[in-house]
């Protein structure tokens, strides 16, 4: 199903520049959005456009994905920690590309959300994919340290306990600024001693992560 819409929003993200990395390129092209999309609104699941998950959430649009993943480089067989499932649909796509061998770690806030996310990626096939619910600002120490972050919520800063979780030579890709409003994708990388490069990529739109180091709601 929606196999032609796949194929064809994928040649749009190449051709407008969003997506070049070959392994993220096969990701998009095999993980079917609309499985991870409510129901009633299935037939937008290819359209370059944020939509409703419920819970006042929403699924990223498919070019701010291409480059959440483009630019923090996720490779195979890299350890990952996604703060905000959702949908689920982000932890597939990086499931894709560093297979089971590296692992991938999701956390939501939202139990229904989580519940979700989880039953979406099960059913289609990423059921090795851990969903766990908690709050994601500071992180899932049981696991560290990690090879990537990426948060899919905005803070008002790094959240230092993702910092301190991160590999040396890894890598934290987060949305950082106001409430809904002047944000900048980041992208932070731990060079050895432990200081962060950091890279501003852009401005972007994100709700917010809301925890002990971001939000109060
Ligand atoms: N990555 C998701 C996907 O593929 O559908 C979309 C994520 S949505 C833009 C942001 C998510 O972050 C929401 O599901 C929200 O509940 C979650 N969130 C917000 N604050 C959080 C926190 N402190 N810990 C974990 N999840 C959080």
């Amino acid at each position: 199903m929606y196999e032609r819409e796949r194929e064809e929003l994928v040649e749009r993200l190449v051709r407008w520049g969003y997506l070049s990395k070959q392994d993220i390129i096969d990701a998009f092209k095999k993980v079917p959005r609309h499985e991870f999309i409510p129901e009633n609104i299935r037939d937008y699941s290819y359209a370059d456009q944020p939509l409703s998950i419920g819970h006042r959430q929403t699924i990223s649009a498919p070019s701010m994905i291409a480059i959440m993943l483009e630019s923090l480089d996720i490779k195979t067989e890299q350890k990952v920690l996604e703060v905000g499932t959702g949908s689920g649909y982000n932890a597939a796509l990086i499931a894709e590309v560093v297979r089971q061998k590296g692992g991938v770690f999701s956390i939501e806030r939202v139990d229904e959300l989580a519940e979700f996310g989880r039953a979406n990626l099960k059913r289609t096939g990423y059921g090795w994919v851990q969903v766990v619910v908690r709050d994601g600002t500071c992180g899932y120490e049981k696991e560290a340290p990690w090879d990537r972050i990426l948060v899919t919520a905005c803070a008002p800063e790094l959240p230092k306990p993702l910092v301190e979780q991160m590999k040396i030579g890894g890598k934290l890709g987060a949305p950082v600024g106001q409430h809904y409003m002047f944000q900048t994708w980041v992208i932070a990388e731990k060079r050895d001693k432990g200081e962060l490069k950091i890279e501003e990529r852009g401005g972007c739109s994100f709700v917010p992560l809301v925890g002990k180091y971001g939000w109060e709601t």
